[in-house]
């Protein structure tokens, strides 16, 4: 038997709790809010589960780019914390760069005043 054998979520239909997405041009205070929700919701279910740090372990070994949703209690930003704390190469995302962030924040603005 492996770890996953007893993973609470095993037999949950938790695909939209532990891996949502935001509508790519919703609105973004609702998308965080939502999101927010749902990230609470699954650290929840992990929170009850007996493998959590197997769990966590196993997302940390795989590729970054494969690292989404939550796993092991943890958001895909806490696990780049984690990352980066144990040395790996993370670059900063776009919300992690201020300047960036606002001009990111200027371009969306701009290009859907240009789609209305
Ligand atoms: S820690 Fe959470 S995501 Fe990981 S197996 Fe348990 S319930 Fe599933």
């Amino acid at each position: 038997m492996s770890w996953q054998d007893f993973a609470l979520c095993r037999d949950l239909d938790t695909s939209d709790v532990f891996y949502w997405e935001a509508p790519a041009h919703g609105n973004r205070q609702a998308n965080a809010a939502q999101l927010k929700a749902k990230e609470d919701a699954a650290k929840a279910i992990c929170a009850q589960c007996p493998v959590t740090q197997q769990c966590l372990d196993a997302v940390l070994a795989l590729p970054r780019k494969w690292d989404q949703g939550i796993w092991g209690a943890t958001t895909e930003e806490e696990r780049r914390v984690i990352r980066r704390q144990r040395g790996e190469p993370v670059p900063l995302t776009v919300a992690e760069q201020p300047g960036k962030a606002a001009q990111y924040k200027r371009d969306e603005r701009a290009r859907q005043a240009g789609a209305a």
